[in-house]
């Protein structure tokens, strides 16, 4: 048997590794600092398990939603610190309250983000956000399989090729598995970002740096990232943060290979249920002030009904159309214009980012935003000194 994993298509999920029960998968840092699984021919014996949970080799159980809600979590103090609607944490807490277990995304102290498991609701706090990263699922997806065999209820929430990838590996359905994926882009470099907090504080002041992508303090769910630095708060809107802006201008040149082509920017979804932004809610459902940020909740199976049933009373919601959504929301109609495309000088840019700095592959790669940046500063001029001349 010809054992070949995918090159372009693998999103690192790590199925294949957490499978091979001769221990012949490793996951290796490439160029661009995402993992790839790399096999030891010497110890592979050439059971084709590996290729048999690759969701990237296939994935058959894409459900079309049958509901779609706008939603908003009731506790306000969290509403403020989640990126959409605060879905998450009221997904997280019936389950925690049933006793059960919740895998969500998490950093370790050095901003590496990475699948961790919860089991009480004191833990959820660092999870609230978005982190526009790719993150490790590496260590999730036996646990998973430990605490169903157990008979735990599981709330797996994370990128959709993450969820894909559990629902491969674990082979078959579980009454008490409950899949949540979040509508996804596309997820930049964890070595990147590592490159590009460097501008901010060396490794050892990591551990003061609180930084956040789409905090809504100033700008509502506007974009804004922000980072404390000894106690002072930075912001910054997506062109002046150089991170934010190589993860989602057209640019888009920091992603994973896979994200590219993704087979999950789509209203078929892998998941039971799928959270989001609900752009354009104001349009449909006036009662929500987008600002305040408001999620797109969409249900995909049966077991996805059940799981709505449990938030039902931790949420104001209504009940939507996935048309409505798909007007503003392209990632579940297709992939917008471009979403396909992988930049030419993709490859280039990680390259220059091993050599160098960030700050200069910036410079050399991200010069569209330099080039509005500085437009931006000479027409603000003229309009101060209009402003003086008019007091
Ligand atoms: C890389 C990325 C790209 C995204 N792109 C879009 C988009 O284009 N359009 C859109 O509508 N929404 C997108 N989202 C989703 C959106 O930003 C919110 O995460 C989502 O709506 C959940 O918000 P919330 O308020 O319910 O919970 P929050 O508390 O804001 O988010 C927590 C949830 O997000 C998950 N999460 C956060 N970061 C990661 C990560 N790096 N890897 C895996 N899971 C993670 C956690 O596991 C948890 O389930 C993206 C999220 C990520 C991480
Ligand atoms: S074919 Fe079997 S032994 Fe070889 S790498 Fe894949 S899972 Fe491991
Ligand atoms: S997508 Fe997942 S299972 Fe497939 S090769 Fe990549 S890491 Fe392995
Ligand atoms: S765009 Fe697709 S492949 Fe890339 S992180 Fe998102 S779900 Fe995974």
């Amino acid at each position: 048997m010809n054992i070949q994993l995918p090159a372009t298509s693998c999103t690192g999920c790590s199925a294949c590794m957490n499978i091979c029960s001769v221990g012949a998968i490793t996951m290796v840092e490439q160029t661009d600092g995402f993992l790839y699984p790399q096999i030891n021919d010497e110890k592979c014996i050439k059971c084709g398990q590996c290729m048999k949970v690759c969701h990237a080799l296939g994935f058959e159980s894409f459900n079309k939603p049958s509901q779609c809600y706008a939603a908003q979590v009731n506790d306000k103090d969290v509403l403020r610190v989640s990126t959409s609607g605060g879905l998450f944490y009221a997904l997280a807490d019936s389950i925690l309250s049933e006793g059960g277990a919740v895998y969500a995304c998490n950093y370790d102290d050095d901003y590496n983000a990475f699948i961790q498991r919860f089991d009480a609701l004191e833990q959820i706090a660092p999870v609230h956000g978005s982190k526009y990263v790719w993150s490790d699922s590496s260590l999730s997806y036996p646990l998973v399989k430990k605490d169903l065999e157990e008979g735990r209820t599981v709330l797996y929430t994370g990128l959709p090729c993450q969820t894909a990838g559990l629902r491969k590996y674990l082979k078959k359905d579980h009454e008490n598995l409950f899949t949540v994926d979040i509508l996804c882009g596309g997820a930049p470099s964890p070595y990147a970002f590592q490159r590009y907090l460097e501008t901010l504080t060396d490794k050892e002041g990591r551990k003061n740096l609180r930084f956040q992508f789409r905090d809504k303090e100033k700008n509502g769910s506007g974009v804004c990232c922000t980072y404390y630095i000894n106690g002072v708060k930075h912001y910054e809107n997506y062109l002046e943060n150089s991170f934010y802006f190589a993860f989602c201008s057209k640019s888009r040149i920091s992603w994973r290979k896979s994200c590219y082509g993704c087979n999950y920017k789509s209203l078929y979804r892998a998941s039971d249920m799928t959270i989001g932004d609900y752009w354009g809610v104001e349009k449909h459902h006036g009662d929500f002030k987008p600002k305040d940020g408001v999620s797109l909740i969409l249900v995909n199976t049966e077991q996805g009904k059940r799981l709505f049933e449990k938030i039902k009373g931790r949420v104001k919601y209504v009940m939507s159309d996935a048309i409505y959504a798909i007007e503003k929301n392209s990632l579940v109609k297709e992939p917008a214009e471009g979403h396909h495309k992988m930049p030419d000088n993709r490859q280039a840019f990680f390259e220059e980012l091993r050599r160098s700095d960030w700050d200069t592959a910036d410079r050399m790669y991200l010069s569209s935003r330099h080039k509005i940046l500085k437009k931006q500063k000479l027409t603000r001029i003229p309009r101060k000194l209009m402003r003086m001349f008019k007091k």
